[in-house]
């Protein structure tokens, strides 16, 4: 079994992102938004502020509040669209019920949607046309091309339908020729469908989800669910007794969470080189 190590991985690619970074000259800047008070959100966005100083990208983060209303968020966005100096936007998920995301995300310039969650960004993925996309799918692409391991004619089992998960990875996973299915809470007899996989992809959020029962021998494990027990934090796959039968797998952490983090930073530059 030959384990899937994002936080190695991820590390070159931020020192190879370092290199490109300093080939440009301008100052490069991200705006954060965060609306109400997320313990988690926090965390993430500590980590994005970090990653960003060391590859010299400023960071504004704005800490609304959580009576904010869905027109000021907008305001707010549509004043970062058209400041010059802002490069990135970054709406950090989730927002209070009474503000619609979608309806945000859409409202951040294209050029400037870090996340490629606005439907522009989303349209460019669906058309097999890859300019600024969603951080974590990309990021899985990424360690599976890292590791050679080669998506033509693969089935694949993608565990997750989410707009930030399960449906761009979905395209890019069929774009490279794969054969995918997509299951979620609906779907019945989901062994069947992960024991006849070359690749599960498992992003559910339940901790020991995927058993060792449910794949077949020499499967490749894509583990991209945070849970906390016990104040660790886990995956979906019960990872002692399905690595025993995996070819490949990812751990957790240091699997699939710092390859997001790397792509968030990739994608930051990109958005910068195309828009000089
Ligand atoms: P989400 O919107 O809640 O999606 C969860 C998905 O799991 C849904 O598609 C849901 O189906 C499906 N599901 C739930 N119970 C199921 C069941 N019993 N059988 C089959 N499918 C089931 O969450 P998300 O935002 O996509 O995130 C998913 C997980 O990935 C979370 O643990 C999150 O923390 C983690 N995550 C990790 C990273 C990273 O960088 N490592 C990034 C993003 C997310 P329905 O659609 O039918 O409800």
């Amino acid at each position: 079994m030959i384990l899937l190590e994002g936080k190695k991985v991820s590390e070159e690619i931020l020192a190879e992102l370092k290199l490109r970074r300093e080939k440009i000259a301008d100052k490069i800047k991200l705006a954060i938004i965060l609306v109400g008070d997320n313990e988690a959100s926090e965390i993430y966005i500590k980590n994005k502020v970090k990653k960003c100083h060391k590859l010299d990208i400023d960071v504004d983060v704005y800490r609304l509040s959580v009576e904010t209303k869905e027109e000021e968020v907008i305001d707010l966005i549509e004043k970062l669209n058209k400041d010059k100096e802002v490069t990135g936007i970054l709406l950090q998920s989730p927002v209070p019920d009474n503000i619609d995301i979608i309806k945000c995300f859409n409202c951040i310039d294209y050029r400037k949607d870090i996340d490629g969650f606005s439907c522009i960004s989303v349209g460019n993925l669906y058309l097999g046309q890859e300019k600024l996309v969603s951080c974590t799918p990309k990021g899985i692409i990424r360690l599976l091309d890292y590791y050679n391991i080669d998506l033509e004619g693969k089935n694949v089992c993608l565990i997750n339908r989410s707009n930030i998960v399960g449906k761009p990875l979905f395209h890019l996973l069929l774009q490279r020729g794969a054969t995918v299915t997509v299951c979620h809470s609906k779907t019945k007899n989901l062994s069947e469908h992960t024991k006849n996989a070359d690749i599960v992809i498992s992003a559910v959020g339940k901790p020991n989800f995927i058993t060792s029962d449910m794949v077949k021998d020499g499967v490749i494990v894509i583990d991209v669910g945070i849970s906390r027990v016990d104040g660790h934090v886990v995956g979906d796959v019960d990872f002692s007794n399905v690595s025993l039968k995996a070819s490949y797998i990812t751990p957790v952490p240091g699997g699939v969470g710092p390859m997001t983090v790397a792509m968030i930073m990739e994608n930051i530059l990109i958005a910068k080189e195309a828009n000089k």
